[in-house]
């Protein structure tokens, strides 16, 4: 259960070890609350002094005995009491699949991850708008600097990796999966070479999401029982193109947007039909997503006006998105009909 309080003003006191609450105290903090910390049961290592009657009290669970009698005096006072999970331990790195960019798809272990980080390095394809609301971390944009450049993949990992020796619980924030063409195992390497304890959290890869988001699904029984995920980033060969258009089933690809039209010319030459559906889906889960239906003989035309980020898929699994489209639309419209006949 979740309640939402306003503890703007409010005295809260912050129970538990220093290196434990320390994300509950800056998650409080940060919510406007006036904090004060005992950070033993004993009372050592009290800031100054208590409040008379607390509005509330944050018990961060930090493994130490004793706590109970100063809970159960808050149970007797009727003082509320928030149990608080303790901060993990400091000093390492979590890579986390951020999902397409919606915070609606961020795995329950992403969201404990960022709840836990004490700094969060994020890349512009990651829900980053909502960070605020899921941790008190330090933010740091990496997927573009001021004046616009990209930090480069060797100073991200420095960054990483410095951060943690410095003890903090770095996340790594990226968008969709960290395995897909995300760059997720030379970060790892990075931290494992600098002994740095690192994980991985998987997430929702746009190269199956972003077709969801636009009703296509990548396999179809009877249509497609198989699916490859290609990088656009640089043209493929010949030869790619070649295996390519001969394997069948659909084909994803992500990054792909500046090599459209030399991917479309070289499956058509590597014997693909003509008619072969194609689809450009752009900002899935995003203000402003798009999707744009065409054949590999037309799509380059079709697409002129097409931008990154975008999926693209080719194959006959756009047509069943079309079919249900048609249907959603057919029982949409049944269903206005039979509530217009019940009103009349
Ligand atoms: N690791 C990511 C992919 C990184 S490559 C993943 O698993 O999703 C970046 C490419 O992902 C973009 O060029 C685009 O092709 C695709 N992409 C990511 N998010 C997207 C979105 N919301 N809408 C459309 N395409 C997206």
């Amino acid at each position: 259960m979740q309640l939402t309080i306003d503890l703007t003003g409010r005295e809260v006191l912050v129970t538990g070890a220093d290196h434990a609450a320390r994300q509950a105290v800056r998650r409080y903090e940060a919510a406007g609350a006036i904090v004060f910390r005992l950070s033993t049961p004993r009372g050592a290592g009290m800031d100054g002094p208590l409040p008379e009657r607390p509005f509330l009290v944050a018990a961060v669970d930090d493994g130490q005995p004793g706590w109970e009698a100063l809970l159960g005096r808050c149970q007797a006072t009727g003082i509320p009491v928030a149990a608080e999970p303790a901060s993990g331990p400091e000093g390492h790195v979590t890579l986390v699949g951020g999902g397409p960019g919606t915070a609606e798809l961020l795995t329950v272990a992403a969201v404990a991850a960022l709840r836990d980080a004490d700094v969060v390095f994020y890349d512009r394809l990651a829900p980053y708008q909502d960070l605020p609301d899921l941790t008190s971390a330090e933010l740091v944009d990496v997927g573009k600097k001021p004046g616009h450049h990209k930090v480069s993949q060797a100073d991200i990992e420095k960054l990483m990796v410095d951060s943690a020796l410095a003890g903090n619980n770095v996340v790594r924030l990226k968008g969709g999966d960290p395995y897909v063409f995300g760059r997720g195992g030379e970060e790892v390497a990075a931290c494992v070479a600098a002994g740095v304890p690192v994980r991985v959290i998987s997430g929702v890869t746009s190269a199956i999401s972003v077709p969801a988001a636009a009703g296509i699904p990548v396999t179809h029984r009877g249509v497609s029982h198989i699916f490859t995920v290609v990088s656009g980033h640089a043209p493929l060969t010949e030869n790619e193109l070649t295996h390519l258009s001969g394997l069948g089933g659909t084909i994803v690809v992500l990054m792909g947007i500046g090599t459209l039209h030399h991917l479309a010319a070289g499956l058509r030459r590597a014997g693909m039909r003509a008619d072969m559906p194609m689809a450009v889906v752009e900002r899935g889960y995003r203000p402003g997503q798009r999707t744009t239906i065409a054949e590999l003989g037309t799509i380059t035309s079709a697409a002129a006006g097409c931008s990154n980020p975008a999926v693209l898929v080719i194959g006959d699994v756009v047509r069943v998105a079309e079919a249900n489209r048609s249907c959603a639309e057919a029982t949409a419209e049944f269903d206005r009909l039979a509530a217009s006949l019940m009103e009349a």
